[in-house]
């Protein structure tokens, strides 16, 4: 990301500038992987950067940091893998209707400060900004933007935008931002100032310098509700577990949460201290351990957030893994318990209070690889859900490790939904590959019966199954729905 601002010639007479920020006057220019968001075009002339009043944007960037850089969670409950900008826009649609948020316990008021605490253009509404919005997912930092144009937007005006999103490592958002808030002060004395707008700026600069002394500990506390970060920092320290969040030296921003913070990053806020226990208890007892160097050798943790379509990312690491192993072979089925102990991954099952959560994967330097298997949710009532959830756990163990070459991840309806729907893609294609499918189908009708059969040859659930076939397009809509209706029946 680049970040670049100048003063500028404010065409308007002084009495006709806003009476805050007047003298503000600048041209800011936004670059994300080469994509220019400030570039806009305005009768007839194109321009890279926007020129308008400044002073709101840093004092926006300053007011909201903490939260803009360590906040993940949406105020709703998000089940798309949309982005921010997206999302945000539909949350704040749907809840508009106040009913609608009384039935989900979600309110336009709360997703309307998360907006404000992400989101550029409300650092000023009626400026002339790029929808952009900025948020972390685990420890990288979403940036996301649409092509909506600004509704205030003089005739003519528009950006040249398509919609998008990008994935960077805190160090390279932070650091351009923290630069230009740096810069202002410094800066600002070149021009002349009123007294009041000299005020702006040493609140501004005190703001900065309140940011400069915040711990890591005060930062990693925007990456969960409070009510959750109060009860983790107490039981981190009884489990003597030390807080290991790694803050950039020139910046108040974690570059790497601590692990335990992280982890319950996908834990629904109202869990009960005995999970809690028991999540931390497990994370203090793998701690220490290793990884076989098979299992070493096909992490790849290049991988990233997903950023694509979160099938396709699934379905491709499925299919190497797969072709890796020679797999299916001539087997009738997946033994992925077999795989997992042939990796020395230890799977653990417990019954948590809590059904929210499906499983857990733990690994990484300095821990011994592990799945627990939640047996409260309906996931895992029986060995075919299990086997769904094992492999799911085994796509976070592989490839979704941070920049920390870690991973302690909680799957359920609490984590990200992206990252969520990429694990179940590679579930779904490691335990059904294509060949496999096909040669268990046999080569006839597809219908209740050869998909129940087929189903129990797979030792996958036959609504999986079903799911599977309409997905790699084996089965179109309708035979999908007449499948769907006859499981049901036949539970
Ligand atoms: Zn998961």
């Amino acid at each position: 990301m680049e970040i670049a601002v100048r003063w500028a010639e404010d065409p308007e007479p002084a009495e006709r500038r806003p009476a805050v920020g007047g003298w503000s006057m600048g041209e800011l220019r936004l670059t994300v992987n080469h994509h220019v968001l400030s570039r806009n075009e305005y009768a007839g002339a194109s321009s890279e950067g926007v020129k308008w009043y400044l002073l709101p944007v840093f004092e926006w960037i300053a007011d909201k940091w903490v939260h803009l850089l360590h906040e993940e969670r949406f105020a709703w409950r998000e089940n798309s893998s949309a982005p921010a900008a997206t999302a945000t826009l539909l949350a704040l649609r749907r809840l508009i209707d106040a009913d609608y948020g009384l039935l989900t316990g979600e309110s336009y008021s709360s997703a309307r400060a998360w907006w404000s605490r992400h989101s550029l253009r409300s650092a000023d509404s009626s400026a002339l900004y790029p929808d952009v919005f900025f948020r972390r997912l685990r420890d990288e930092i979403e940036i996301s933007w649409t092509s909506r144009q600004p509704e205030y937007a003089p005739d003519g005006f528009r950006f040249e935008l398509m919609p998008g999103v990008a994935m960077l490592p805190v160090a390279q958002v932070a650091g351009p931002l923290w630069e230009m808030l740096n810069w202002v002060g410094v800066n600002a004395g070149e021009r002349k100032l009123a007294d009041e707008d000299r005020q702006s700026i040493a609140r501004l600069e005190e703001r900065l310098s309140e940011l400069k002394r915040l711990s890591a500990f005060s930062l990693e506390a925007a990456y969960l509700p409070a009510r959750l970060f109060s009860e983790l920092s107490t039981l981190r320290k009884r489990a003597h577990l030390p807080d290991e969040s790694i803050r950039l030296k020139y910046a108040p921003a974690l570059a790497i949460l601590d692990e335990a913070v992280l982890m319950f990053g996908g834990v629904s806020p109202d869990i009960g201290r005995a999970d809690m226990e028991t999540l931390l208890g497990l994370l203090s007892s793998k701690a220490g351990g290793s990884e076989s160097p098979a299992f070493q050798e096909l992490v790849d943790d290049t991988v990233g957030a997903p950023t694509g379509v979160p099938y396709e990312e699934g379905y491709e690491a499925a299919e190497q893994l797969l072709e890796e192993y020679a797999l299916p072979g001539d087997s009738d089925f997946i033994d992925i318990r077999a795989l997992l102990a042939k990796w020395n991954v230890e799977i653990v099952e417990r019954m948590l209070r809590t059904s929210t959560i499906r499983g857990i994967a733990i690994a990484g330097s300095g821990y011994a690889p592990t799945i627990l298997v939640n047996n409260t949710s309906d996931y895992n009532a029986n060995e075919a859900g299990k086997r769904f959830t094992l492999a799911h756990e085994l796509f976070h163990l592989l490839y979704d490790r941070g920049f920390a070459r870690r991973v302690t991840h909680v799957s359920g309806s609490w984590a990200p939904p992206s990252v969520e729907k990429r694990a179940n893609a590679f579930a779904a294609m490691l335990l059904m590959p294509r060949s496999l499918v096909r040669r268990s189908l046999g080569a006839g009708m597809v219908d209740a019966n050869t998909v129940a059969s087929a189903a129990g040859t797979l030792q996958v659930g036959i609504s999986a199954l079903v799911e599977h076939l309409y997905n790699i397009s084996m089965i179109d809509e309708t035979t999908r729905d007449s499948l769907r209706q006859a499981v049901t029946k036949t539970v």
